[in-house]
């Protein structure tokens, strides 16, 4: 069986023959790839083909594919019984650890994905300050929820569909959309609104319209905006929890948020997501408060089994950050490089191991800048290093993420492939 036939029997039976968007390809061309196995930073299709993966399930994998002990864990997990629908031990274990570890994180709840995370965070904060709008930002992508499929990034940026049908007007209105890196955007939307925002939401470094860092004293003056005006701060660190630094992106930067979203990393590759904040806002969530949230499969032991076990190695071994951010340092002087010899329209973002390469010469500060980018020449850039060995997300505004199997000889191989594409796409005219 091989990737392009079980593509054809996928489509039939399922809609573009995937379970999310853009695993379709459909922005880069081409057939999907269908995966038979991780080992490490390598990923095997159903052809024979091995990949240096970048996509590493979207960040979940930041130790490496078939982790020796997070497998062992859960192999030893699923024969005490896959799920209960009653507290388990391991719960505790991990909202201990995450607890303790994360700051103004002094309860969480687990949830499945990191869309749900969300939902329910935004949910909260309408339930804790008794207000309706939110405001995001263009470009920024909070998973499929309603509220937050309004000029949301990723799939929908590639797709030109920012707003998703099915949405009703009611729901959109309430969600008022700022201008990333740009604190006054934000500032009209809080004078505009008064005593109406219960929250902000944003990744505090974006990463689904590729990644782009948040400029200096952005995140703080979210932070004083929300004070004055009564106002939560929300983190979605579904990519950034645990990635940046085990504190994430709160600790990275020093910034104090009321409400962190988590998934991702999390789960270690299971549907995991979690929201948490400070005791008095968690306080607000059923069966203690009025805010209601729950799940049959959330906190699933086996679930938490596999992501407990990988956030504990990280927490134990810090030195994981100093690896995969130098790493993708390498990645980052490598591109930028090439770019200058090359001569090519190129900018790269890099905020710790997430990386993105832009075909454009505008510096990418918002999506305004990160829309410039030429789309037509990331699918020949995407596809040709493909044919290299190297497994790339199949959209321009998606991060490369760094895992901490990934190791130098990878990095050259990579950038050794990308100067030979790069080479290629100039003499074809780019
Ligand atoms: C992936 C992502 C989500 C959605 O998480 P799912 O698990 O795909 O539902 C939400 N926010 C951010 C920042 C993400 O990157």
């Amino acid at each position: 069986m091989n990737s392009n036939s079980l593509y054809e029997r996928a489509k039939k039976v399922m809609p573009g023959g995937v379970n999310s968007p853009v695993r379709a390809f459909g922005a880069v061309g081409g057939n999907p790839l269908f995966i038979s196995k991780g080992e490490g930073s390598k990923i095997s299709d159903v052809d024979g083909n091995e990949y240096i993966d970048y996509v590493c399930s979207w960040g979940p994998v930041i130790l490496g594919h078939n982790h020796p002990e997070i497998a062992k864990s859960i192999e030893s997990a699923i024969y005490n019984g896959l799920s209960f629908g009653a507290p388990t031990e391991i719960e505790v274990l991990a909202a201990e650890l995450i607890t303790s570890s994360v700051p103004n994180v002094d309860m969480v709840r687990m949830v499945n994905s990191g869309t749900e995370a969300v939902m329910s965070a935004v949910r909260l904060a309408r339930g804790y300050t008794g207000k309706d709008k939110i405001i995001k930002f263009e470009g920024c992508y909070h998973g499929h929820g309603d509220s937050m499929l309004v000029k949301a990034g990723s799939g929908a940026l590639t797709l030109s569909a920012p707003d998703s049908r099915g949405v009703t007007h009611g729901t959109a209105k309430d969600t008022l959309v700022a201008v990333y890196n740009d604190i006054e955007s934000v500032e009209r939307l809080f004078c505009e609104n008064k005593d109406e925002i219960a929250g902000v939401i944003i990744e505090p470094v974006a990463a689904n319209m590729g990644v782009i860092p948040p400029e200096e004293n952005f995140l703080t003056g979210l932070r004083k905006l929300c004070d004055k005006n009564n106002a939560l701060l929300i983190f979605d660190e579904v990519i950034t929890g645990f990635r940046l630094c085990f504190g994430g992106a709160q600790e990275f930067y020093g910034v104090d948020a009321d409400i962190v979203t988590f998934g991702k990393v999390i789960g270690a590759g299971m549907p995991v997501g979690a929201y948490g904040g400070r005791r008095e806002i968690m306080e607000c969530v059923s069966p203690l408060g009025g805010v209601y949230q729950a799940g049959t499969l959330s906190g699933n032991p086996i679930a938490m089994t596999a992501g407990y076990t990988q956030l504990k190695i990280l927490s134990e071994n810090k030195e994981i950050y100093n690896k995969i951010n130098n790493l993708a340092l390498k990645l980052e002087e490598g591109f930028k490089r090439a770019a200058g010899e090359l001569e090519l329209p190129m900018w790269v973002n890099r905020v710790g191991s997430l990386v993105s390469v832009f075909f454009t010469k505008e510096c990418v500060e918002n999506y305004k800048k990160a829309k410039t980018s030429d789309t037509g020449l990331y699918s020949k850039y995407f596809n040709y290093m493909l044919k290299e060995g190297i497994y790339l997300a199949p959209s321009q505004f998606e991060a490369m993420f760094i895992s901490y199997s990934h190791t130098e000889e990878d990095i050259c191989k990579t950038l050794d492939a990308a100067r030979k594409v790069l080479g290629n796409l100039k003499e074809l005219g780019y």
